[in-house]
């Protein structure tokens, strides 16, 4: 099913694909940035739900272990929405966490296993 065909045109919700993890015939998964009127997506979500698309909302956090961090920078490499950076004079981890999306992407590419999701 064309899910984000329908949301712009049935919901007039702009659908901004963060991940997706889809394979022909399996389950799939994907992190998404919803924007439109707060009716309209009230509704596009109850209409997903409607179709058995499991949908969860991003109340979940991201939580840095700060004495696990070596401050490799690796993360934020990853990280769409620059919530990962390093500090330009100290060269540490900053994570701001209002403009993370909980995208997930950033968890495994750390090699010390600093950052995990708070559910
Ligand atoms: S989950 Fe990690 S990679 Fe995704 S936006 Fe948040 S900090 Fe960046
Ligand atoms: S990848 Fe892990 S160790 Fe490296 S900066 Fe990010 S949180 Fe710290």
């Amino acid at each position: 099913m064309p899910i984000t065909y329908r949301l712009a045109k049935d919901f007039n919700v702009a659908a901004n694909i963060i991940r997706a993890q889809v394979a022909p015939n399996q389950i799939g998964t994907l992190v998404v940035e919803l924007s439109g009127d707060i009716d309209e997506l009230e509704a596009a979500i109850e209409w997903m739900r409607s179709q058995e698309i499991t949908v969860l909302l991003a109340s979940r956090e991201i939580s840095i272990d700060e004495d696990s961090c070596v401050h490799c920078g690796l993360c934020t490499g990853i990280c769409p929405t620059e919530a990962l950076t390093l500090d330009k004079d100290t060269f540490k981890l900053t994570f701001t966490r209002s403009r993370c999306i909980v995208c997930e992407q950033c968890i495994p590419t750390c090699p010390v296993n600093a950052i995990s999701i708070n559910l």
